[in-house]
């Protein structure tokens, strides 16, 4: 786990301050509303006092990628935080045995790319808490070595998720490879863009489009994502790759 010792609240503030200033003048720039994005949190290898410092500072999102380390820090924050509900988001690679975990203390689930994987979610789903808020995580590069549903078979699958009971289809998330140059992280980003469009006038209701991280959230915001997903800009550079 990283070291936090080094942030303050006051640090936490001013990031989080600093995230919104690049997310809403973004929001300008493409003539949308700022409201319109949300901010994701990603405290993957940053501990339950770098979650608290950011919940203090006003953020109510965070997002895992690593589902035993997520959860610890659900458990961990709902001790610290009693009155003060976060919104936990599973944005990492789910292995079937790990389904369950990820039912019993997640609130959203962004990277789902096979329908085992979304069959389990749907069926471990404990009957008291609300369904579970889904992404499918589409590979929109079509390399052959990423995860992620191909865009061919993305439809199919978003079509499987809406019909399951315990899951509620909300969009979709995407991690392009990483381009140079703002026209070119656009051009990525609109490729998940059109295929979402395609499933609102599909009749499918999705509303959300998980893409931009600290590096292309402004490319991101450009193409019409709804929720960007910021690790660095907001914690600072990890000591491990994920
Ligand atoms: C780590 C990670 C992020 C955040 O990346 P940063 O570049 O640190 O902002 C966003 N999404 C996913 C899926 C990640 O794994």
């Amino acid at each position: 786990m990283n070291d936090y010792t080094h942030n303050s609240g006051d640090d936490a503030l001013k990031r989080l301050q600093a995230v919104r200033q690049r997310t809403d003048a973004a929001c300008h720039q493409a003539r949308r509303e700022t409201h319109t994005v949300s901010v994701l949190a990603v405290s993957k290898t940053w501990p339950a006092a770098a979650v608290h410092g950011m919940a203090m500072a006003g953020q109510t999102s965070f997002g895992e990628n690593y589902i035993q380390e997520g959860v610890d820090k659900v458990v961990a924050l709902r001790a610290l935080l009693p009155d003060q509900p976060l919104v936990w988001h599973c944005i990492g690679p789910i292995q079937s045995n790990k389904t369950k975990l990820v039912a019993e203390h997640f609130d959203w689930v962004h990277s789902v790319d096979r329908l085992k994987i979304a069959q389990r979610l749907s069926e471990q789903r404990p009957p008291h808490l609300q369904a579970l808020q889904v992404c499918v995580q589409v590979n929109i590069d079509q390399a052959a070595t990423k995860s992620g549903s191909s865009l061919g078979d993305a439809t199919a699958l978003a079509q499987q998720i809406h019909a399951l009971p315990n899951l509620v289809l909300r969009g979709i998330m995407c991690i392009p490879d990483p381009v140079e140059g703002f026209d070119a992280q656009v051009a990525a980003f609109e490729r998940a863009t059109a295929l979402f469009k395609q499933w609102q006038q599909a009749g499918l209701a999705v509303d959300t489009l998980s893409m931009g991280m600290s590096g292309d959230m402004e490319a991101a915001i450009s193409a019409g994502s709804t929720m960007v997903r910021v690790g660095t800009a907001l914690f600072g550079a990890r000591q491990y790759a994920g």
